[in-house]
């Protein structure tokens, strides 16, 4: 048990909270991981021209081997650098005097966030510095700005500090499971913050508020009472409370240790925003945009009273377009996309005409001008009628930008696949299901006929793939001078896909049995992906990366720090950071040059995904990990990547892509969670972005909104898609303002707060220990309740009462302790943990909830009452059950939906009858161990379990794998760690963890 006395140490990296320009507290993050400077294009592109020191003829078998006589020409010269000339805006045209203006502002701004010295004035560019695609120019342009040092992300930020009241308080004494006591001591994460300065504030204030600009024009006033002016809200927030329209359901007091059956019948909806009806209908959908608190409290120190974490979860990029959603995605071709002079915000629903000609900013309340193409509705053919226009009608649109917001000609999709071909990865058997899905979707890669696409395999070499057109046959080079890589032929190797298709699919279909009989054991990891980068350079894409173990020769390679007898511990959890920056520094260089890689970890020993990971976190890619992976003698893991690499290789995606969050003047973002690259306080560098990841972020309340009734998020998101269009999708979420504390409470989004906390959990574990993080975890759920009990006066303290909207956050808490990222005493193999962690810092809210809290069903008596109809087929709705073993009862069969896994339990004596109908066996004792397919019976119990599976898979854009499990089934473990409602030996029961809190409360 480490209790810590007292506050821990406080990491340098604290630092990067202390007041300050938001530019400098970055920057002066950076150094405290010790991680060097890096600059972008660091690995040496002009390096001497070597010779290739084998040239080994590709052999495809049955095809004669032919001497390959490659031209070995020499490597290519340097990326011709990016223009980074200034751009001007698409549409608004500014007086070269007010241009000039703002961008001394701006351009203060910018490089306030460069160096902490004051900018001198000739270096702001232009009006337009503020545009993303200014902020790309300052990337691409390798400067020294703050864009060539790796501005890390918050992986390396200690959160917390700062915490206003730490009472202490000696650990609790119930006796047993010692680890879920929590210190109080220890530092709270999620509020408290000394903020950082909003990035506005640096700049000389935004254009005051013309008092005169509230009076709306009599043909204009669309949102009269929806956006009062400031002058109204000031008189009439006093009385503002949501007491008489809130109180009956979310702040109803619920007696935890009491009520035992919290859980709703069906999955629990996102809080809806207390608005009126129609701002309520224009609001950005929770799927893409949730706020933890969805009544924003109107100063931090209200917001430190509730002891609830503020802050936004993201999935700005998810599909829009496919069956399963209704929603429509706007899309908007209109020459002028009209944006605030000021702070560059988007129009949007909640913006508010004060004339046909003059619109006021949401965000910075800039009156600005309607430009003169902007009074033109398409849609309605009218003229006149600006607020009907789509981008007023709605608050997630996709606009396609001009060639203003380029920076070069949109870039080509371009795949690069990276693969391990030692003896392990032949073993493994991934090759054939890798080659197979790309041979299945080489059609269906997202692309246009500019489309190109290249191959890497490496062992202890690393080895090339000449498919330039015309070849009658790939060709395989070899270079084994691992300590110095370059590029052999490189204007062949990434080739367009569509004019070298016939070489490609020989290529796959040769691969899986090039290497059948290598006994190479070793791993050059780190020389391949430096060649892979080289190879990118000049366009940027995407990197795929096939990995079966820990990389063994040249640079980056890994030693194992794993030691299995730590995997239970109580105790400190060690090697949760990177052992070498390699990978980060390559990230960050990938970056720069517009490329994410992605991971694919096949795993069965450890491989250090801690130091890998890496390479995805820092280049905005993603990580799949599948340990145990073996094609025949692991089966669920094999499907599991066939239906994932599916989805991989077929989704949308965008490339060159930046993202910008943006908010009501007085609220601050100051931490990001997810995988990108920081180029400045709030411009997230993404080289490509995918539809499946999620992002966070924390905020604080920097200045009281006592002025505003509403506050206003805005996400923009500018990328160049697959079809080399360039795009920015918009996101605009609008929430009240209250001033009391139950408001507060009221308007809690209990998956919101769980999902950031988690996301803030990860950081800690990996910045301080786990210990601390899982302390930390257990006071948000102590002090907020605390809070929450100290302010209603007429509750028996005797009792643990959560308001209505809180309920759940405790079994939740317990869910994230008991998690593979954060558990303690169980035994955990680090990658596993550490690939928990990646999840819980790159998914989606809708992903993550179910891997933390999944659902449970019982499906062995369905029947067609409370069924839904869905495109003429009944869908079942059984009611959730808790996740406790005391729901199992062996009669029956339970589906658990974890998100990517369906777990199908089926008790001993489950009916026979059900066994017969739904799984095609006669008996329990018949069903086979490795069951992962239900069959297509004619009974009505088997087609309502199938139209029930099949509509909790068609709510979700991958395809999970289906487990029946058995007892005597090895996946029978995963599936009881679910079950966090029981005790373990290691653990409380939820009951237990109750009782717990309210002691901790009651001190
Ligand atoms: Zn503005």
């Amino acid at each position: 048990m480490s209790a810590p006395a007292g506050l821990p140490p406080r990491p340098a990296a604290a630092a990067a909270f202390s007041p300050g320009g938001p530019g400098s507290s970055l920057e002066a993050a950076a150094p405290a991981s010790g991680a060097p400077r890096c600059q972008n294009g660091g690995i040496d592109s002009s390096q001497p021209v070597h010779s290739v020191s084998q040239n080994v003829p590709f052999t495809k078998p049955g095809v004669g081997t032919s001497a390959s006589s490659a031209v070995m020409s020499s490597v290519r010269s340097p990326a011709p650098s990016l223009s980074s000339k200034p751009l001007s805006s698409p549409s608004v045209t500014q007086s070269p005097e007010l241009a000039l203006q703002e961008g001394m502002q701006y351009g203060g701004y910018v490089n306030n966030q460069a160096s902490s010295a004051p900018a001198p004035l000739s270096s702001s560019s232009d009006d337009e510095e503020e545009d993303e695609e200014d902020e790309e120019a300052a990337l691409d342009s390798s400067s020294t700005t703050s864009s060539a040092s790796p501005v890390l992300n918050n992986y390396d930020a200690l959160e917390g500090g700062g915490y206003p009241e730490t009472h202490s308080v000696t650990s609790s004494p119930v006796p047993s499971p010692s680890v879920l006591q929590a210190s109080k001591a220890s530092k709270p994460f999620g509020y408290g913050y000394p903020a950082l300065q909003p990035g506005y504030q640096n700049a000389t204030p935004p254009t005051p508020v013309q008092p005169s600009s509230t009076g709306h024009h009599p043909g204009f006033q669309q949102y009269p009472q929806q956006y009062p002016g400031v002058n109204q809200l000031s008189s009439s927030l006093g009385g503002l409370s949501l007491q008489h329209s809130q109180q009956p359901e979310s702040l109803r007091p619920v007696n935890l240790t009491h009520d035992r059956n919290i859980l709703p019948v069906s999955s629990v909806p996102a809080p809806v925003p207390n608005l009126n009806s129609d701002l309520r209908k224009l609001n950005c959908s929770p799927d893409s945009f949730r706020c933890t608190l969805t009544n924003i409290p109107q100063t931090q120190a209200l917001l430190n009273k509730a002891k609830l974490p503020l802050g936004l979860l993201l999935h700005p990029f998810r599909d829009l377009t496919v069956k399963y959603l209704t929603s429509q995605l706007p899309v908007i071709t209109s020459s002028t996309i009209v944006r605030c002079r000021s702070c560059r915000t988007y129009i949007n629903p909640f913006v508010s005409f004060i004339d046909q000609r003059r619109w006021k900013c949401n965000l910075c309340y800039r009156v600005n001008d309607v430009p003169e193409e902007f009074m033109y509705n398409p849609l309605t053919r009218s003229y006149g009628e600006p607020h009907k226009r789509p981008e007023v009608q709605n608050s997630t649109v996709e606009f396609i930008a001009s060639s203003d917001y380029m920076l070069r000609p949109p870039q080509p999709a371009v795949y690069l696949f990276v693969l391990d071909v030692s003896h392990n990865a032949v073993e493994a058997g991934y090759l054939t299901i890798l080659c197979q899905s790309l041979l299945e979707n080489l059609d269906k890669l997202p692309g246009d006929s500019r489309t190109r696409i290249g191959f890497i395999t490496f062992d202890s070499t690393v080895q090339f793939y000449n498919l330039q057109e015309g070849l009658s046959q790939p060709q395989m080079l070899i270079v084994s001078d691992i300590d110095d890589i370059f590029l052999p032929t490189p204007d062949s190797l990434l080739v367009n896909l569509h004019e070298s298709k016939e070489l490609i699919k020989d290529l796959l279909n040769a691969l899986p049995n090039m290497f059948t009989n290598t006994r190479e054991t070793h791993s050059a990891l780190g020389p391949a992906l430096q060649a892979a980068f080289k190879l990118m350079s000049p366009t940027g894409g995407r990197i795929s990366v096939f990995q079966t173990q820990l990389p063994s020769l040249g640079a980056g390679l890994l030693h194992s720090r794993e030691d299995p007898n730590q995997r239970s511990s109580t105790k400190v959890v060690q090697h949760l950071g990177p052992a070498t920056d390699f990978y980060k520094k390559l990230a960050l260089d990938c970056s720069g040059q517009q490329t994410a890689v992605d991971l694919f970890l096949l795993s069965s020993q450890y491989s250090d995904l801690a130091s890998l990971a890496c390479m995805s976190k820092y280049s905005a890619g993603c990580i799949y990990y599948y340990p145990s992976f073996h094609h025949s003698h692991n089966p669920a893991q094999a499907e599991k990547l066939q239906k994932d690499l599916k989805r991989y290789l077929t989704r949308k995606i965008g490339f060159e892509a930046v993202m910008r969050i943006r908010c009501t003047k007085g609220l601050s973002i100051h931490t990001f969670h997810g995988n990108f690259f920081v180029r400045s306080t709030d411009l997230l560098s993404l080289a490509n972005v995918n539809p499946d990841a999620g992002f966070a972020v924390q905020m604080s309340i920097e200045e009281s909104l006592t002025d505003t009734s509403l506050v206003c998020f805005q996400t923009a998101l500018l990328y160049t898609s697959s079809k080399g269009e360039r795009r920015i999708r918009v996101h605009t979420l609008c929430l009240p303002v209250v001033s009391s504390l139950s408001d507060v409470y009221a308007g809690a989004d209990v998956q919101a707060i769980v999902c950031l906390l988690a996301n803030m959990a990860v950081d800690r574990s990996v910045s301080s220990s786990l210990a601390d993080a899982r302390d930390a975890l257990i006071n948000a759920v102590v002090d907020s309740l605390a809070a929450y009990m100290s302010t209603a006066s007429n509750l028996q303290q005797s009792m643990l009462i959560a308001p209505n909207s809180l309920k759940l956050f405790p079994l939740y808490i317990l869910a994230l302790l008991k998690q593979k990222a954060f558990r303690t005493g169980t035994s955990t193999r680090l990658d596993d943990r550490v690939y928990a962690m990646c999840q819980m810092k790159s998914q989606p809210l809708v992903h993550l909830m179910k891997m933390i809290h999944p659902n449970l069903y019982r499906i062995d008596k369905l029947t067609d009452e409370s069924t839904i109809h869905v495109n003429d087929r009944v869908v079942p709705q059984p009611p959730l059950q808790k996740l406790s073993a005391e729901k199992l009862t062996r009669e029956g069969a339970f589906l658990m939906d974890c998100g990517s896994v369906f777990y199908l339990w089926i008790g001993k004596n489950c009916d026979n009858n059900f066994i017969k109908d739904v799984l095609g066996y006669p008996n329990y004792a018949s069903v086979p161990q490795k069951m992962m397919q239900l069959p297509e019976v004619d009974t009505p119990s088997s087609e309502r379990t199938r139209s029930f599976i099949s509509w909790l898979r068609d709510s979700r854009p991958l395809s999970p794998v289906l487990q029946v499990i058995k007892d005597e089934n090895p996946a029978k473990t995963d599936f009881f760690q679910h079950l966090i409602e029981d005790r373990t030996e290691a653990a409380f029961s939820y009951y237990e963890f109750l009782l717990n809190i309210q002691q901790q409360i009651c001190k």
